[in-house]
C-alpha cells in the first residue's frame, strides 16, 4: 500500500528533557563518556536493542520512563553536565585558529565512499571507513573547517551470520534514516534540498542528509527518492554492492554529485581531499565548473583543481584499484571530453599511466594522482610501496623522489579506549592525554598509574568482553534456531581469567586469518597443555560477499573449532562491527596480526589495542613496521618478503608459535606475590605511552592540515586572485614548458678531478645547458650524486642545486656546483633539469625532467 501522505514524526520530550535531543543528534556523544553514560542510564535495555542509537531510543522510549526521569535529580544533573560539555566543546575548538589566524576563510572537503562513526550508522565496511570517521572526529577536536562528503546507503554494508556449517550468510537490514542521528537538508523554502547529476540518457536526483560530528558536518547523498527510476534508487543502496556498472554509478554520484552538493549547500571549498580513488571524478566536475561557469580554458581550470586537490591512497597492490574499461568511461563520462575540448584518447589518458597505451583501462588512482598536488600513502612502508607502484607516472624521477609521501594513519583515542580506561588516564595523566603529542611531559606520568590499578581495570575489561561475547553468541544461535544444548554451551565459552588472543578484521585472504592454526598439534598444546597457562582466542570479521576464499577462511576456523572440540577456547564472534571491535581491543590481552607483508597498507585495529594497553603481536607490516615493536609487543619475523607464499606461511607460523611458547605466554603468567604480572604490565604501559600519542588521528589530522590542507588552501587563494590571473599564468607557462622541454640539452660537463678522489675532497662541476627557448628562471639545474649499486645505478642520490653563471652567445647557459663525497666507495654523479615556477606546488608537479646523457 502506497501512502497518500507521509509525516516525519519527531520524539516528543517533556520540555525539561529537551537537551537530550541536542545531545542525541550530535555524534559527539560517541566520544563523550558522560553523554554515552546518560543514554545508557536512560534505558539500558533500549540502549542495547537500539544498537546504541539515541535517536531511535528517544523515539521509542516509554512515556512512563520519561516521566520518571523528569523527577530524577541525579539524571537531570548528569544531563546538565553532558549538555554543558557539548556546548563547551563546540566553543573551544582553538588549535586551528592558532595555526591560521588572519588567513582568509577556508573549507576542506573530505570525500570518502564510507564512514565508520558509530555502530548505529552502519555505512562502513572496515578500516577505510573507520579511519574516515576518526578523521572527522579529530578534525572536529582540532576545530578544522572541514566537511565530510559521502553516500548514505539504504542498506549499508551487510550484517553477517553463520549457518550451521560455519559459512557466512549476509543479511541487508534497511537503515531507517528518520530514526538515526541524521538531519535532512532543506532549501530556504523548506523543501528537501535536491541535487541532480547527468547519467546516460537521464538525470539522477539525490537529497542530502547531514550527520553532525562535533563541529564537523558530514553530508551524505541519498538517491532513493522520486522521480528516480528503480535502478537509480539503488545507487545508494549498498556499500561496495552490485557490479562494475553500479560501481561507476556510485562513484559518479560521490565525486560529481558531491561537488554539486557542496555548491548547493553554499560552501566555498579551498581544498579537496580524496580519501582513496573512489571520489576522483570530483576533479572532472570541478574542471567543468571552471570552464563552463567561470569561463576558464581547460589548462587553467585543471591548474586550479590540481593545486587544491589532495589524494590519499590506501591500496598497496594494483588489484585493489578501481579500473573502468574505456568503453564504460566513454559511455558514462564521455561528455566531459567534449567540454574539455579533448578527443577520446586524450580524455582516457587522464586515467592511464601510459597515455599511449590505448587498450589500458581507466584507473581511478591514476586520475587522482594526476589531479592532485599532494598525494600520500598511509604508513611509511606504504609510502615506499606506493612510490614503487606509481613511479611510471613520473618517468625519469628516481623512485625515492616520486612525490607520494606518507602520513601514517591513526585512530581516535576517545572513540576506541574503554570508558573505565579513559577515566583512569584522565585521573593520572590529565584530560589532555587523548591528543597529547609524543614529546609531552604528560606521558612521564604513566609511571604514576599503580600497576595494580591498571591491571584490575584491564581484567575488568576482559570480563566485560567475555560476557558480551557470550551474549552475542547466544543471541546468534537463537536466531539460527540452534539446539538448547548448543545455546547452553555458548553461555560458557571463554574463561575471564585466561590469556586471550584477539584477532579481528576484514577476512581478506592476505590477512591470513588462519595462519595461527597451521600446525594443529602445536596450537593445541599452546592452548591446552599447560593447566596454569591456558590460552584462548576471540576472532571476528566479515568477508566481502563475493570473496569466496575469504568466506572459506571463516568456515575453516569454525570447522577447526568443531573438529578439535575447542568451543570453549576459541570463539568466532559473528557480525564484526565498531562496537565489538571496541570491546575486543580493550578486553583481549594481546592483538594478533599476520598479514602478508607488504599487503597491509597500515592497519589500525592494532593501534586501538595499543591505546588500551594491549601489546601487539604482528608481522612487520603497515604501522607496526614503524612502531617500537620491541618495547610495545613482539614482531613475527624480521620484515622479510618471500617469493613462495607457502614457505612464508610456514616460516611465519613457526615464528608465531615460538614467540607464544617461549616469550608471550610465559611473560603473561609470570606473577609476583600479589598475583600481578609486573613485567607484562610494564609492557602495557609502554604500549600506551609510546603508541597513543603517535598512532592517533589527533597527530594524523594535524599533519594533513599542516602538510596538505593549509598549503593547498593558500595555493588556491593565490591562484584564483585577480580573476584567476596567476592560474592562467601558471597554466600558460606549463604549456610553453611542454613544447620546449624535450629540446633541453645538457652539454659539456666538466669535472675538476679524475676518477680517483678522496673523502672530503672538493670536486667542482661545470656544465653548459641548452635551455631551448626557456629562460633561466624557468628551470632548476641540479647535480645528482650518490653511491652506485650493483646494477650501476645511483641509489638514494642527493640533489644539489647548481648555480647559474650566465648565458653565452650560442645560447648555452653555464651552471656550476661544488661537492664533496663524505663516504668512500664507488660513487657517481649525474645532472638533471627540473621545472621551476613560484606558483608550482613542487618541481615534480609538471612531471617533466631531463637527465644528462
Ligand atoms: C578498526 C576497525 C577495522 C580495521 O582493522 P584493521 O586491523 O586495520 O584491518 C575494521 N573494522 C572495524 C569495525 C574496526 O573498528
Amino acid at each position: 500500500m502506497q501512502p497518500i501522505r507521509t509525516f516525519n514524526v519527531s520524539p516528543s520530550l517533556p520540555s525539561r528533557l529537551e537537551p537530550l535531543r541536542k545531545l542525541a543528534y550530535n555524534l559527539h556523544w560517541d566520544w563523550n563518556v558522560e553523554a554515552k553514560d546518560l543514554f545508557r542510564r536512560l534505558d539500558p535495555n533500549l540502549w542495547e536493542s537500539s544498537r546504541h542509537n539515541p535517536v531511535l531510543m528517544l523515539g521509542t522510549i516509554s512515556q512512563a520512563r520519561l516521566t520518571e526521569v523528569v523527577e530524577d535529580e541525579g539524571f537531570l544533573a548528569q544531563m546538565g553536565r553532558a549538555a554543558q560539555q557539548l556546548e563547551d566543546y563546540l566553543k573551544e575548538r582553538t588549535w586551528y585558529q592558532k595555526q591560521r589566524a588572519g588567513k582568509p576563510k577556508e573549507c576542506y572537503a573530505y570525500f570518502s565512499a564510507e564512514f565508520g562513526l558509530a555502530d548505529c550508522l552502519p555505512v562502513y565496511s572496515g578500516g577505510l571507513g573507520v579511519l574516515a570517521g576518526d578523521h572527522l572526529k579529530s578534525a572536529s577536536d582540532l576545530g578544522l573547517p572541514l566537511v565530510g562528503v559521502g553516500l548514505l546507503y539504504q542498506q549499508g554494508y551487510f550484517a553477517q551470520y553463520l549457518n550451521a556449517d560455519g559459512w557466512q550468510q549476509e543479511r541487508y537490514p534497511i537503515n531507517d534514516f528518520y530514526n538515526m542521528p541524521l538531519h535532512l537538508e532543506r532549501s530556504e523554502d523548506g523543501s528537501e534540498l535536491i541535487i541532480e547529476v547527468e547519467y546516460p540518457g537521464r538525470k539522477v536526483y539525490a537529497r542530502v542528509w547531514r550527520v553532525q560530528v562535533g563541529s564537523v558536518p558530514l553530508y551524505m547523498l541519498d538517491t532513493n527518492i522520486e522521480p528516480n527510476n528503480p535502478y537509480d534508487h539503488n545507487i545508494t543502496d549498498q556499500l561496495y554492492g552490485g557490479d562494475i556498472d553500479m560501481r561507476i554509478h556510485q562513484e559518479i554520484m560521490l565525486g560529481i554529485g558531491g561537488v554539486r552538493m557542496l555548491k548547493a549547500l553554499g560552501y566555498d571549498v579551498t581544498s579537496y581531499h580524496m580519501n582513496e580513488g573512489h571520489a576522483a571524478f570530483s576533479a572532472l566536475e570541478r574542471i567543468r565548473i571552471y570552464i563552463q561557469e567561470k569561463g576558464l580554458n581547460y589548462s587553467t581550470a585543471r591548474q586550479v583543481v590540481i593545486s587544491s586537490n589532495i589524494f590519499t591512497t590506501h591500496t598497496p597492490v594494483p588489484a585493489g584499484i578501481d579500473l573502468f574499461s574505456p568503453d564504460k568511461m566513454l559511455h558514462y563520462l564521455g561528455y566531459y571530453a567534449d567540454i574539455f575540448g579533448m578527443n577520446k584518447e586524450q580524455f582516457l589518458g587522464l586515467g592511464r599511466e601510459n597515455t599511449g597505451d590505448l587498450s589500458a583501462p581507466f584507473s581511478m588512482a591514476v586520475l587522482a594522482l594526476k589531479m592532485a598536488t599532494f598525494s600520500n600513502g598511509v604508513a611509511q612502508l606504504h609510502g615506499v610501496v606506493s612510490r614503487q607502484m606509481f613511479k611510471g607516472l613520473w618517468q625519469g624521477v628516481p623512485v625515492d623522489e616520486v612525490p607520494i609521501g606518507a602520513i601514517t594513519n591513526g585512530v581516535h583515542a576517545r572513540s576506541c579506549v574503554a570508558k573505565s580506561t579513559q577515566e583512569l588516564y584522565d585521573r593520572y595523566l590529565g584530560p589532555n592525554w587523548s591528543s597529547a603529542a609524543v614529546d609531552s611531559p604528560l606521558w612521564e606520568r604513566m609511571d604514576a598509574i599503580p600497576d595494580e590499578e591498571l591491571w584490575r581495570n584491564h581484567e575488568r575489561c576482559r570480563l566485560d568482553m567475555v560476557l558480551y561475547v557470550r551474549d552475542r553468541l547466544v543471541k546468534h544461535l537463537r536466531d539460527r534456531g540452534a539446539s538448547p544444548s548448543e545455546i547452553a554451551q555458548a553461555q560458557e565459552v571463554l574463561d575471564p581469567k585466561v590469556f586471550t588472543i584477539g584477532f579481528a578484521r576484514r577476512f581478506a585472504t592476505y590477512k591470513r586469518a588462519t595462519l595461527w592454526m597451521s600446525d594443529i598439534e602445536r596450537i593445541r598444546k599452546i592452548i591446552l597443555a599447560n593447566k596454569d597457562r591456558k590460552v584462548q582466542f576471540v576472532i571476528s570479521g566479515k568477508a566481502h560477499p563475493k570473496d569466496i576464499p575469504g568466506k572459506e577462511l571463516i568456515r575453516d576456523i569454525n570447522h577447526f573449532i568443531e573438529e578439535e572440540g575447542l568451543q570453549k577456547q576459541i570463539v568466532f564472534v559473528p557480525n564484526y562491527d565498531i562496537y565489538i571491535a571496541r570491546l575486543m581491543v580493550s578486553g583481549c590481552d594481546i592483538w594478533l596480526n599476520t598479514p602478508r607483508r607488504p599487503r597491509e597498507a597500515s592497519g589500525t585495529s592494532g593501534m586501538k589495542a595499543a591505546m588500551n594497553g594491549l601489546p601487539n603481536l604482528s608481522v612487520l607490516d603497515g604501522w607496526w613496521d614503524e612502531a617500537d615493536y620491541v618495547s610495545t609487543g613482539w614482531a613475527i619475523g624480521h620484515g622479510e618478503m618471500y617469493d613462495d607464499p607457502n614457505y612464508q606461511d610456514e616460516i611465519e607460523a613457526n615464528a608465531l608459535y615460538d614467540l607464544l611458547e617461549k616469550e608471550v605466554v610465559p611473560l603473561f603468567y609470570d606473577r609476583d606475590a600479589d598475583a600481578l604480572p609486573r613485567h607484562w604490565v610494564a609492557k602495557m604501559k609502554d604500549a600506551i605511552r609510546l603508541n597513543c600519542p603517535f598512532f592517533n588521528t589527533a597527530r594524523m589530522v594535524g599533519e594533513y592540515a599542516q602538510r596538505a590542507y593549509f598549503p593547498a588552501s593558500d595555493r588556491y587563494h593565490n591562484l584564483i586572485a585577480n580573476n584567476y590571473a596567476p592560474a592562467k599564468e601558471l597554466a600558460d607557462w606549463k604549456d610553453k614548458l611542454r613544447t620546449s622541454w624535450f629540446n633541453i640539452k645538457i652539454k659539456d660537463i666538466n669535472v675538476s678531478s679524475g676518477t680517483d678522489i678522496l673523502v672530503n675532497q672538493t670536486v667542482s662541476v661545470t656544465a653548459k645547458v641548452d635551455l631551448a627557448s626557456l629562460k633561466k628562471d624557468d628551470v632548476q639545474v641540479e647535480l645528482y650524486q650518490g653511491a652506485i649499486d650493483a646494477n650501476g645505478e645511483i641509489v638514494n642520490g642527493e640533489p644539489v642545486v647548481m648555480e647559474y653563471k650566465g648565458t653565452d652567445e650560442n645560447d648555452l647557459s653555464t651552471y656550476t656546483a661544488e661537492i664533496v663525497y663524505n663516504t668512500s666507495g664507488l660513487q657517481g654523479l649525474s645532472l638533471r633539469v627540473l621545472p621551476k615556477h613560484e606558483y608550482l606546488s613542487s618541481a615534480y608537479e609538471p612531471r617533466l625532467i631531463v637527465w644528462a646523457e
